[in-house]
């Protein structure tokens, strides 16, 4: 297949569907790690199209969501310093914190910014040379490689008014993490398409090895979620628990190389505080020393009172994959997306937010 629409083909979709159905003779239940899949599963109606013994959870994949409490009280926190500028994606505005959030510290008289990329962020940063610039680096390894290579522009302009408050996070830890939780028993993992684009198969492979579980790369279409569903049916029956692609088209084994070594080059490796899991160790990235000056952790006394959660909100579980959005007794009745409660009703990657705009409530 050449063009996007054959991934879109309700026929072949339905076929898949149809030998899913076929071949599928144990109960599996099976994890998409990415918000961008839960998405996708939810809007296209995949999970109704899977027999009744295919169970499909939906996992910590969106960085908003897992961005934890404490770590956007800081976000927070550097808006109210005086001559400092906050820049961030959309996403983050509405996502509350402990006590605000970065819209309400806008309204308060902060000047926080919305970006499209950090190219913007670099650009505001130019044009206000008396301002501290600080862009809330928030995302996985897909979002990594454009944030080292603003810092790496900022340092070959000599742009010392920009700075990066890093909450960067990697995938395969908290992926560990959960497995070794041991709260839900999954079969197999649908990965994340555009995370593995970046890193490669391999940090995948102790999960089919040692845990023995099924590991599939899928793409964002549904004939895409539906081959990987099949490839992991086909693994689990034939108990050969290994990790495929399914999306060749937009992954390869090894990997993005000059991705990584850009990476490598700007981020050292530090534990992170993730939503509903905890401190992760080895599972976030900060500045290197040579980039100090570009660091807002450094260069800032960022100062927040303890962190809290928002009673009531069941985030860390659903990000767990140990409940689901209509177990939270807040969802749809105060939880809605112009009142959002947690983080996962605000993320256009959220659980909440894609089985409030697609979901069957009745489930
Ligand atoms: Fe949190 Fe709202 Fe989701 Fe409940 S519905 S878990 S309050 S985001």
């Amino acid at each position: 297949m050449r063009f996007i629409d054959e991934f879109r083909d309700a026929g072949l979709t339905h076929k898949l569907a149809q030998k899913i159905a076929r071949i599928s003779a144990k109960p599996a239940r099976f994890m998409e790690f990415c918000g961008g899949h839960t998405v996708a599963i939810m809007r296209n109606g995949i999970r109704q199209l899977l027999p009744p013994n295919i169970e499909m959870l939906s996992g910590p994949g969106c960085p908003v969501c897992v961005t934890a409490n404490q770590d956007i009280d800081r976000a927070i926190a550097l808006s109210t310093i005086p001559n400092v500028t906050v820049t961030t994606f959309g996403d983050m505005l509405k996502v509350p914190g402990s006590y605000s959030s970065l819209q309400k510290a806008r309204a308060e008289g902060g000047d926080i910014r919305i970006v499209y990329s950090t190219q913007d962020a670099l650009q505001i940063a130019r044009d206000n040379p008396s301002r501290s610039i600080a862009f809330i680096g928030i995302g996985f390894e897909t979002t990594a490689p454009t944030i080292a290579a603003s810092i790496m522009q900022a340092e070959k302009e000599n742009l010392n008014n920009y700075h990066v408050l890093c909450h960067l996070k990697m995938t395969p830890p908290a992926m560990k993490a959960l497995l070794d939780l041991g709260e839900i028993k999954l079969n197999g993992i649908i990965c994340p398409g555009h995370v593995t684009a970046i890193i490669g198969t391999r940090p995948y492979e102790s999960y089919a090895r040692d845990y023995g579980i099924a590991c599939v790369v899928a793409g964002f279409e549904p004939v895409d979620i539906l081959q990987a569903v099949e490839m992991l049916v086909q693994q689990m029956e034939n108990n050969n628990p290994q990790v495929q692609i399914a999306y060749t088209r937009g992954v390869k084994p090894e990997g993005n190389i000059k991705a990584l070594e850009l990476m490598n080059d700007v981020f050292d490796v530090t534990s992170a505080a993730w939503r509903g899991i905890g401190t992760i160790p080895s599972s976030g990235f900060k500045l290197r020393d040579k980039y100090t000056r570009f660091d807002a952790d450094k260069v800032f006394k960022i100062e927040t009172p303890p962190a809290r959660e928002a009673p009531g909100c069941r985030c860390g579980e659903v990000l767990r994959g140990t409940v689901k959005p209509p177990e939270c007794t807040l969802f749809r009745k105060i939880c809605l997306p112009e009142n959002p409660v947690g983080p996962c009703m605000v993320s256009s990657e959220g659980t909440c937010a894609a089985y409030y705009q697609y979901g069957d409530f009745n489930e």
